[in-house]
């Protein structure tokens, strides 16, 4: 169902008022996880400001470390749901397993299924039941084959509105968190009609190095990036090496703009 073959034209999906797979190109972004009212909202404002038009927050943290950084949870959604409100950003939020999805789902416009649960098949399913967008992160170690057959499980459930997201895979190099792998961008365009986005965060992991993984993004063809910014990125609770300051944000945004005029 996912294939281009069965289905020609390019899949648009409405979330509020915006439409993505279509001409726009579309920026997420926001802090990895949601850690207070002060940082969420003030990110949410900023990254307004700078032209992203959604905003992402992790409230239930999928930690490599049982010691690490949970989330806020039901606080983080609810804190969420206040930067909603106040800026108008329209947001997104990671759904980690079944028993919290009927709450996740109440508090985000798409819900993101991440790296770690992209084989999550009852997961999978029952996002497949609701009629809500989904972006579905690319596992780390997965092909691009079996990023499609993991969209194939929500889309043969009835919920046709699926973003691919290229997140970066594990390869032997040690410099980098991930190797972003960009040449899942036409691959995917070619073989699906779902739109495509790139997390060039986790992708490089490395913050000095994003910008220009956001810019290639854009260059590369994909419909939209998911970006971690924070206000005080060595202060994060998650992710920081790899988060945008404001300023850092502000000056991307200048650059993607516009390279996607261009295209
Ligand atoms: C995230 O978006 O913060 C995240 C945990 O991403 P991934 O699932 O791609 O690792
Ligand atoms: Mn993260």
């Amino acid at each position: 169902l996912v294939s281009r073959e069965v289905k020609p034209d390019d899949t648009q999906l409405r979330v509020g008022d915006l439409t993505i797979g279509g001409a726009a190109f579309h920026v997420v972004a926001g802090p990895c996880s949601v850690e207070s009212r002060e940082q969420i909202l003030s990110t949410a404002h900023a990254v307004k400001k700078s032209g992203a038009t959604m905003l992402r927050g992790g409230a239930f943290k999928p930690r490599t470390s049982p010691y690490e950084f949970q989330g806020l949870k039901g606080d983080g959604l609810a804190l969420l749901a206040e930067a909603r409100k106040e800026t108008g950003l329209l947001v997104t939020t990671e759904v980690k397993d079944t028993a919290t999805l009927e709450a996740v789902a109440e508090a985000t416009d798409i819900l993101q299924i991440g790296a770690r649960n992209m084989q999550n098949f009852s997961l999978l399913e029952a996002v497949g039941e609701m009629r809500k967008p989904v972006l579905l992160k690319r596992g780390m170690s997965a092909t691009i084959k079996e990023l499609l057959m993991a969209a194939e499980y929500i889309v043969a459930r009835g919920n046709t509105q699926v973003i691919l997201c290229e997140r970066g895979i594990r390869t032997f190099e040690t410099m980098t968190r991930n190797t972003l792998d960009l040449n899942a961008v036409p691959m995917l365009k070619a073989l699906s009609h779902l739109p495509v986005f790139v997390d060039p965060s986790h992708g490089i992991g490395v913050r000095k190095a994003v910008p220009a993984m956001m810019r290639a993004a854009v260059a590369v063809g994909a419909d939209g990036i998911i970006v971690e910014v924070h206000p005080d990125p060595p202060r994060a609770k998650s992710d920081g090496a790899q988060s945008l300051d404001f300023p850092e944000f502000e000056k991307s945004m200048h650059e993607v703009r516009a390279i996607a005029r261009a295209m």
